[in-house]
């Protein structure tokens, strides 16, 4: 992993695994490249890169904090499976399953719809 983008898309990969899977080796990974130390300055504390990519090393400190406040739960895979879009679910009672009502949504909707037509109930099958 060199410059560029391959640092965030190997992030963006091991979060996948991670939320999809719990597999955590390439995070463990990824975070040993890429560690944090814990500075206290001005009343107030906070996790700082220490060396490798300061980016990759903030997105992680991100992950630590929203797992501290509980709202990492929030976090999902869409649940369509030709995405797979890891995003934020702010529905009031945590039950969204799609990155997007207005594409994934629909696609799986329509998806269910024509399933039901083929095995039986609705239209006659082609
Ligand atoms: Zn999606």
């Amino acid at each position: 992993m060199a410059g560029g983008p391959a640092p965030l898309l190997a992030v963006r990969d091991a979060l996948r695994a991670y939320l999809l899977d719990g597999d955590s080796s390439s995070l463990r990974r990824i975070a040993a490249a890429n560690p944090l130390v814990l500075m206290f300055d001005d009343g107030i504390s906070r996790l700082e890169p220490a060396g490798g990519d300061a980016t990759v090393a903030a997105l992680l400190a991100d992950v630590h904090r929203a797992q501290a406040s509980g709202e990492w739960a929030r976090l999902k895979a869409c649940a369509n499976p030709d995405c797979q879009w890891v995003y934020y679910d702010s529905s009031r009672n945590r039950s969204g399953r799609w990155c997007s009502m207005n594409e994934c949504g629909e696609v799986m909707k329509a998806r269910a719809y024509r399933e039901r037509a083929r095995t039986g109930r609705g239209p006659s099958a082609s």
